[in-house]
């Protein structure tokens, strides 16, 4: 027997700065002691407000606490102010992020209704210009964040890292006596331009904790120990996210797989998980992953956790799949409403399960659970509740009679 119990959960979350993303009287915090924020981005084109406002909307009541839109073109600059006033209208204050590259220091200082309207601007120092330009491009949307009293997301990314950065960089490294691989150069310049670029715009004015980091890397490894090692040379904020993770559940599972890891280690503030949705598939998806991975990591609880068993040879029919399927859905449906009425809902277990070998065992362990019957058992479905079993279920009506036992509990 071990001497002492096993040791379980993340380690201590890093100490940073916090950084506030407000509208209105929704402040939502990034960092220090806050809960890890979920956000996401829409896709529609930004200069169609109503498609824009319609998409930020679903987001938000999907569970995103902060969600980015692009602004891109003066068209897109000009929509921000009534997309803001229509999800206002709405009774959504969900802060906005406008996402700008190339001209975002155009915008934001010929189109000050829309540098009102956002919450926080993510700047790109990979794609502002070169040279001295670059420095007024950049010293621009610093002026207009402080002017306003935005929080900016200085967001570097492989794909658009600094040229001249990277050139200098590769210069140094090549007069080294043992010269590093092109990557881990590059790895290194992801980390120098966030944080160079972070004390630069402090350096202009802009409070240091109104400062998120982000370098974001399309392959796992190289996301772990960039932000490995980003964590371990400041004290900003960090926003995680795999870019470009991909369709499907590559990219679900890409993206779990490195920020697993790196939350586990206590490093990220708020994530956003990027995926590439299906042709006419549901954008509000990567909402959902992004809360699955804090739930199941037990760092935050958004909705009640259904446990359902993978099922095998020992079901007899596929009736425990669509229930625990229809339970998820419904649970998930409720919460708007359940979330203020029955604080802490969120943070109920549901168990259904496919037959008697782990389905009873599996059920004491949930606030709820039911085992069907698999092959050649007694056609019963026993419900626990609290561990204890309660009433046993037949006929055609289970699911329904289940779902009104899980909604008799929450209320109670
Ligand atoms: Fe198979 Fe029963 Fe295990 Fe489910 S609980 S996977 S049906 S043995």
């Amino acid at each position: 027997c071990a001497d002492a119990p096993l040791a379980v959960g993340p380690a201590p979350r890093r100490n940073t700065r916090q950084v506030s993303v407000q509208w209105g009287n929704n402040v939502v915090n990034v960092g220090g002691s806050a809960p890890i924020v979920v956000q996401s981005m829409t896709n529609t084109d930004t200069a169609d407000a109503i498609a824009t406002a319609i998409q930020v909307k679903e987001l938000a009541q999907a569970g995103s606490e902060v969600v980015r839109i692009t602004v891109n073109t003066p068209d897109a600059a000009r929509e921000v102010p009534a997309i803001r006033q229509q999800l206002d209208r709405m009774g959504i204050d969900t802060p906005l992020v406008g996402d700008f590259h190339y001209n975002g220091h155009k915008l934001l200082t010929q189109f000050p209704e829309c540098a009102q309207a956002l919450s926080k601007y993510r700047i790109n120092p990979g794609n502002m210009g070169a040279g001295n330009r670059r420095e007024d491009n950049f010293a621009q949307m610093i002026e207009v964040a402080c002017r306003y009293n935005k929080p900016v997301r200085i967001g570097v990314n492989w794909g658009s890292l600094d040229s001249t950065l990277m050139a200098r960089m590769m210069d140094e490294n090549s007069r080294r006596r043992e010269p590093w691989s092109a990557q881990a150069v590059m790895r290194e310049a992801l980390v120098v331009s966030a944080i160079s670029n972070a004390q630069r715009a402090e350096a202009l004015g802009l409070p240091g904790n109104a400062i998120v980091l982000s370098c974001k890397v399309s392959h796992v490894q190289d996301l772990i120990a960039v932000y490995q090692n980003l964590a371990s040379r400041c004290d900003y904020p960090l926003h995680l996210g795999l870019t470009e993770a991909g369709m499907g559940s590559k990219g679900i599972v890409a993206s779990t797989a490195a920020l697993a890891v790196l939350l586990q280690q206590g490093i990220g503030d708020t994530i956003r998980i990027s995926l590439t949705p299906e042709p006419g598939g549901d954008r509000t998806r990567e909402v959902v992953v992004a809360q699955e991975i804090l739930q199941t990591m037990g760092l935050r609880a958004f909705t009640p956790m259904v446990v359902a068993c993978p099922g095998c040879g020992r079901t007899s029919s596929t009736v425990f799949q669509h229930l625990a399927d229809s339970i998820q859905a419904y649970l998930r449906e409720q919460m708007p409403v359940w979330r203020t009425r029955y604080p802490g809902v969120e943070r109920m277990n549901v168990a259904v399960m496919g037959c008697v070998v782990n389905g009873p065992g599996e059920s004491q362990h949930a606030d709820i659970g039911i085992s069907l019957p698999g092959t050649g058992e007694v056609p019963s479905a026993p419900v626990y509740v609290d561990g204890r079993r309660t009433v046993t279920l037949k006929g055609d009506h289970i699911a329904q009679e289940f779902q009104a036992i899980v909604e008799h509990y929450v209320e109670q």
